[in-house]
């Protein structure tokens, strides 16, 4: 059945994946047989993190927030492989719940803004022709119910509009790739205790199960929309 080549298996890339839900998710995918490209802005650590899953797992240089980075991490993919069937959108910074919008920290904020929102969107734009080119491409943003407006109060403002703004860029993709065999979700894992979510959160498997479960949607499968653990969230 297998043909012995990379293209035997499926092909994932989950940004920020050297710790935390990105590693999980990682993990997960793998034991699924995927082979999985670590999405990482520092190499080292990365490799450290596909030692540490085995199998077909590798790291590839990805900082979100550096501009060039995503085409070239783009560009190496398509040469080697000639595409991408599923793309996790993973990483993110400055969760600020004791932050207030009315004291807005513009240098927080504008990093939110261009690692959560900017990052996630050039990864997608650069990818978006891998993902076509997979007939059946899956694109997860991994989002959280902060960026819910339904359930939006005080607090957490760099990191909330940041989310909220990925949200409405799921909506916009999904609408630009229906069609393509590309469905493209946001997806919320619940609270998790990682070095963001702190102590006190579910495990992290559970958390990236529901990551996964978007990653692997039957081709019938739901576009365009907001779930955590495989229901559908408020937007
Ligand atoms: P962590 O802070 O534990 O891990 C974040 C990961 O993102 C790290 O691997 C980090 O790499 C990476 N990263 C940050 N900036 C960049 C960048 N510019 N380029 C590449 N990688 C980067 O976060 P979690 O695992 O908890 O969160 C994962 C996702 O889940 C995020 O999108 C988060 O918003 C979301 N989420 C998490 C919740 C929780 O309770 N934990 C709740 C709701 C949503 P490095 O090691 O180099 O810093």
């Amino acid at each position: 059945m297998t043909r012995g080549t990379h293209h035997s298996a499926k092909l994932a890339l989950v940004t920020g994946a050297n710790r935390g839900i990105g590693l999980e998710t990682a993990r997960q995918l793998a034991q699924l047989d995927f082979t999985v490209l670590l999405g990482v802005r520092d190499l080292a650590k990365g490799e450290v993190a596909a030692r540490k899953i085995g199998g077909k797992v590798e790291a590839i240089a990805l900082d979100v927030a550096a501009h060039d980075a995503a085409a070239h991490a783009a560009a190496e993919v398509e040469r080697r492989f000639g595409r991408l069937d599923v793309l996790v959108n993973n990483a993110a910074i400055h969760y600020d719940p004791s932050a207030r919008a009315l004291k807005p920290d513009w240098t927080v904020i504008r990093e939110a803004f261009e690692t959560n929102v900017f990052g996630a969107w050039r990864v997608a734009a650069a990818f978006a022709p891998l993902l076509r080119a997979s007939g059946n491409g899956r694109l997860v943003n991994v989002s959280s119910e902060g960026g819910s407006l339904a359930s939006m109060g005080a607090g957490a403002p760099a990191y909330s509009t940041s989310k909220a703004t990925l949200n409405a860029l799921t909506r916009i993709l999904a609408a630009e790739l229906r069609g393509s065999g590309v469905l493209v979700n946001s997806i919320c894992p619940g609270w998790v205790a990682t070095d963001m979510g702190g102590p006190g959160g579910r495990p992290v498997a559970q958390g990236a199960a529901g990551i996964v479960w978007a990653a692997t949607l039957p081709d019938d499968g739901p576009t365009g929309g907001f779930f955590r653990d495989g229901k559908r969230l408020p937007w």
